[in-house]
């Protein structure tokens, strides 16, 4: 068979993928060499794709209480049940919660359907729990969620300051491509980490904070550029506004040696970061989850943004705050509106924003205000006040924060239906109706990377069982609940010629939306699409999306940190293991992959595990306010003091330990709804 050209299934950097049948279900993976991402290269993720497509695990067939039913039967419930519930307790009373795996189609129906044509907000996509801050953060600093960086930035870049992102990890290829451009060009890498990672070990400088100083740091670093002549006056003045009192407030910031204190990092270190960032104004930085999943969030994105705008390190090659995505399609849902808080093509709840949708879609109940975010959607589930659910492709139940709570949240919900590509997950288990969905290899259609490069996701093997594509899924059930002529779709390229009609409908200031070119692509352009980059290269005028076309800094204060308890006298922070995604369904699949780690650890200073009376290799009983699990205890100089790090994959399904998703608190930042999953009370005890 020959190579079909896909993108890969797992994280935001968006890698393209070659895929070669070899017979049944074996299938050959290469990385694409003409893809702009990744021109060849693959983690070991991407590389082990092949072993993950089997059928072991998939569901199947439709289910209505466990039990193998037809298509037609479980599409009218679901329809039904949905009807039901709007008529007896209005639309806000159901909701859907969607996922980054879905691809830009889904996403976009989905939306539809809810906020079209239900007429509520209550969509929300597991990209909350991701990089909702820095969409807020985007938005405050540019009037619009946009992305001012590309890779290309990577190749031009001096100095790279990677700030709460394990890249080496997370984000291998863009790691590759940094450890490129320094090899090339002699670029430097600080890494701003509490932990030391991988991504630390062989980074120019390594200043590992304490956790929740961000805001600090960054304040710290725009005073100094201010008091060494950095700041680009041309540049704030003709294109940034600047909030009165911003410089003030500054002048707080102005002492290295409070800041240093403040971050607990050595002052000569402090120093060095400024001398670096001083030194080379082509510089990238580039933040991810330690940045967004806090409840500062938004403030910790926007001090990086404020730096980059004051520095005029913004839209010129190689300077650029760049925020990495997590998942293979957060960027996707945000154009298409998959937030409870936005509407498609990056549209707010403006009055005339709405009129534009209702005309649009021909649509009379279009959701006028937010819906519920995602810890509040669960909290209101938990109430009994969202009476029918729709999970699609995500499994809450172990990724939200406090896990416990999303599980008492499904319980009490009167019917929960859950569409997804595997049969038995910790979500699944509370489903009345599951739907089974296409996966990886079988599905067709778009999804947006970090950079906001579009590529296509090809099939190149037979559906699963009756599987079918999600938004194939969504349309029926739209179609059972009266809005037949919406949703009349054939085939993904129809949904994806609409959403880029919807991008520039009677929408002339949205100069960034060159989707709009695709209006009418035909289907066998759809087909043979090249990966191209939505927005083109934006800010390089220095025009932002504000009506007064400035940007704006944002005045952000650091807050004072909370001491320890002498009841939690640690603090838990989360994240990946190298080889592992999300809750293991796919890479679980892969001997290979299951070889780097084993089973789930607790990392914990050596001081730290003397105090709690913990040895190298024993069990442990981590517990929060929320709850608790049992792992093995892995010391490692890589920790803090005080702090402890526990991986996010090990579920109900894989494990009776490692249950991460049982610990975080669900406290949110303020203006996101994103959880602040990095930063939980806890103690730890032998086992
Ligand atoms: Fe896939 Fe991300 Fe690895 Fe690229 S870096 S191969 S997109 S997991």
């Amino acid at each position: 068979m020959t190579a079909v050209r896909t993108t890969c299934a797992y994280c935001g950097v968006g890698c393209g993928v070659s895929a070669t049948v070899t017979g049944g279900r074996q299938v050959d993976i290469r990385g694409d060499v003409d893809h702009p991402a990744n021109r060849g290269r693959l983690c070991s993720k991407g590389t082990h794709l092949g072993e993950t497509v089997g059928l072991e695990g998939r569901l199947l067939h439709p289910e209505i209480a466990g039990k193998k039913v037809g298509w037609d039967r479980a599409l009218d419930l679901v329809a039904r049940r949905f009807a039901d519930a709007i008529r007896r307790h209005g639309p806000d009373s159901v909701a859907f919660y969607v996922s980054g795996q879905l691809l830009t189609e889904d996403y976009y129906v989905a939306n539809k359907l809810m906020k079209g044509f239900i007429g509520s907000s209550n969509i929300d996509t597991n990209s909350r729990l991701c990089m909702s801050s820095a969409v807020v953060g985007h938005n405050r600093a540019f009037g619009e969620d946009v992305v001012p960086a590309s890779y290309d930035d990577l190749d031009a870049a001096d100095l790279f300051v990677l700030v709460g992102s394990n890249t080496a990890w997370c984000h291998p290829v863009v790691y590759q491509r940094i450890q490129a451009a320094r090899a090339a060009r002699g670029a430097q890498l600080v890494v701003v980490d509490p932990r030391r990672t991988e991504t630390c070990e062989d980074a120019d400088l390594h200043l590992a904070l304490r956790p929740g100083s961000d805001v600090a740091l960054m304040n710290g670093l725009l005073a100094h550029c201010r008091r060494e002549g950095l700041l680009d006056a041309g540049f704030l003045r003709d294109s940034v506004n600047i909030p009165e009192g911003f410089w003030e407030a500054l002048d707080a910031h102005g002492d290295a040696g409070a800041v240093a204190t403040t971050c607990d990092v050595a002052l000569e270190d402090l120093q060095r970061f400024f001398h670096l960032f001083s030194a080379r104004p082509r510089t990238v930085t580039l933040f991810s989850q330690g940045v967004n999943q806090s409840v500062r969030g938004s403030d910790q994105v926007n001090a990086i943004i404020n730096v980059h705008l004051a520095t005029g390190r913004i839209g010129k090659p190689g300077a650029a705050p760049f925020s990495i995505t997590g998942q293979p399609n957060a960027m996707g849902g945000r154009e298409v509106g998959g937030l409870a808080s936005t509407l498609a093509a990056h549209m707010d709840f403006a009055p005339e924003n709405v009129a534009r949708l209702a005309r649009f879609w021909g649509a009379q109940d279009v959701a006028a205000k937010p819906g519920l975010k995602a810890v509040d959607l669960f909290r209101r589930m938990r109430e009994g006040r969202i009476k029918a659910l729709w999970v699609m492709a995500t499994n809450p139940a172990v990724s939200l924060p406090d896990a416990n709570m999303a599980r008492e949240a499904l319980a009490a919900c009167p019917f929960v239906v859950v569409s997804d590509c595997i049969a038995d997950t910790d979500t699944s288990s509370h489903a009345h109706v599951k739907l089974p969905a296409l996966a990886w290899g079988e599905k067709d259609g778009t999804v947006t990377n970090s950079e906001r490069v579009i590529s296509r996701q090809r099939a190149f093997l037979p559906p699963a069982g009756e599987a079918k594509p999600d938004w194939w899924i969504i349309t029926q059930v739209a179609r059972r609940m009266g809005w037949e002529s919406a949703f009349y779709y054939a085939r993904p390229a129809d949904i994806y010629r609409e959403h880029a009609r919807l991008s520039t409908y009677q929408n002339a200031g949205a100069r960034l939306f060159n989707i709009g070119a695709h209006a009418a692509i035909s289907n066998a352009a759809y087909d043979a699409m090249e990966p191209w980059r939505w927005g083109g290269a934006p800010f390089a005028d220095g025009r932002f999306s504000t009506p007064d076309r400035r940007a704006r800094l944002v005045k952000v204060e650091q807050r004072a940190l909370p001491a320890p308890l002498e009841r939690w006298p640690l603090t838990l922070n989360t994240g990946r293991y190298r080889d592992h995604w999300h809750t293991m369904t796919r890479t679980g699949l892969s001997p290979r992959l299951a070889r780097h780690r084993q089973e789930p650890l607790i990392e914990i200073h050596a001081a730290d595990a003397i105090a709690c009376g913990l040895k190298d290799g024993e069990l442990a009983r981590v517990e929060t306010p929320q709850g608790a699990s049992i792992y093995r205890v892995g010391i490692s100089e890589g920790q803090r003091r005080g702090e402890i790090f526990a991986p996010i994959h090990w579920t109900d399904q894989q494990s009776s330990g490692g249950r991460t998703g049982l610990l975080p608190r669900p406290t949110v930042d303020p203006h996101s709804g994103q959880p602040g999953f990095k930063l939980t009370p806890a103690r730890v005890d032998p086992f």
